[in-house]
């Protein structure tokens, strides 16, 4: 399979392969839009979704140094504000100065793939390196299952590779770095996960075979999953038979949330989510 010059492996694309080849193939190599709703009540999954992307800027802007109180008289919704106010909480002024990178991208090549990763924030503590990543579903996940994801082994791995630009040019030990997941709605139940010389080694030989074996594949190579449950929240159903029934936004679970705001931040027009004046 020839890969677009302008086409990068992420954590969404690879775990899209992981979770079913077939998606991965329609969405990242074909790009294919499929009029279909991944789930239902259609107000509620977008209400929250937007408040999710609404709650990282507000959590940038306020790392870029605008005042919390101007962001917080800013927020009318009453979910959003709980959040907000569980950030200011957990991330009171001294802490928020331990964070050093927002929004980073980190990227370059493993082997000849080319490879991208977007941060929400680095925390530096105690010689300590700590990849946050913002999760605002309405559950929260089992450790193993955030351990599971792909993220949690290609962050750390980036960083550790590619991060030295964040240290006057001095590569990061990968016993250095942690990975850690922080849900707004669950504010106290943080899962972190420490990185290692031996986790680096292995997901360095585990990234470059999996996208070698990707790129090895030719179309109609790309296998629809054997797991059903994998299709409950996935746009590409009816075009794969399996079902039309949209599954129910209330009942979903880290596994699939991701993947779903992937769609609709390609669906959405960014102008659509409202600017934040100050
Ligand atoms: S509906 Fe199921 S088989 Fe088809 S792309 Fe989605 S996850 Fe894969």
């Amino acid at each position: 399979m020839k890969l677009s010059v302008d086409f990068h492996f992420t954590a969404s694309n690879l775990q899209d392969y992981l979770t079913c080849e077939r998606r991965f193939e329609l969405k990242a190599i074909q790009q294919c839009q499929w009029p279909a709703l991944p789930s239902q009540p259609v107000q509620e999954q977008e209400e929250h979704m937007r408040n999710g992307i609404l709650f990282h800027q507000y959590v940038n802007q306020c790392f870029l140094g605008i005042p919390s109180q101007n962001i917080s008289d800013l927020i009318q919704n009453t979910s959003m504000l709980q959040w907000w106010n569980n950030f200011l909480q957990t991330f009171d002024d001294q802490i928020r100065k331990e964070f050093i990178a927002f929004e980073h991208t980190l990227a370059g090549y493993l082997d000849e793939f080319s490879i991208l990763s977007k941060i929400d924030a680095l925390r530096v503590k105690d010689q300590q390196w700590i990849i946050y990543d913002w999760k605002t579903g309405l559950h929260l996940p089992k450790a193993q299952t955030m351990q599971n994801k792909i993220q949690s082994r290609l962050y750390p791995y980036m960083l550790a590779t590619f991060g030295a630009g964040l240290n006057n040019n001095t590569p990061l030990q990968a016993d250095q770095i942690s990975m850690m997941y922080w849900f707004p709605e669950f504010p106290n139940q943080e899962i972190q996960f420490s990185y290692s010389k031996s986790k680096y080694d292995e997901d360095q030989l585990f990234l470059k075979e999996l996208m070698a074996e990707i790129v090895a594949k030719k179309p109609g190579e790309f296998y629809l999953t054997e797991q059903d449950k994998n299709c409950i929240y996935c746009v590409y159903r009816s075009l794969c038979a399996r079902g039309s029934t949209a599954g129910d936004y209330n009942d979903i679970q880290e596994e699939d949330a991701e993947q779903l705001l992937d769609n609709f931040l390609q669906e959405l027009d960014i102008d659509q989510i409202e600017e934040i004046a100050f």
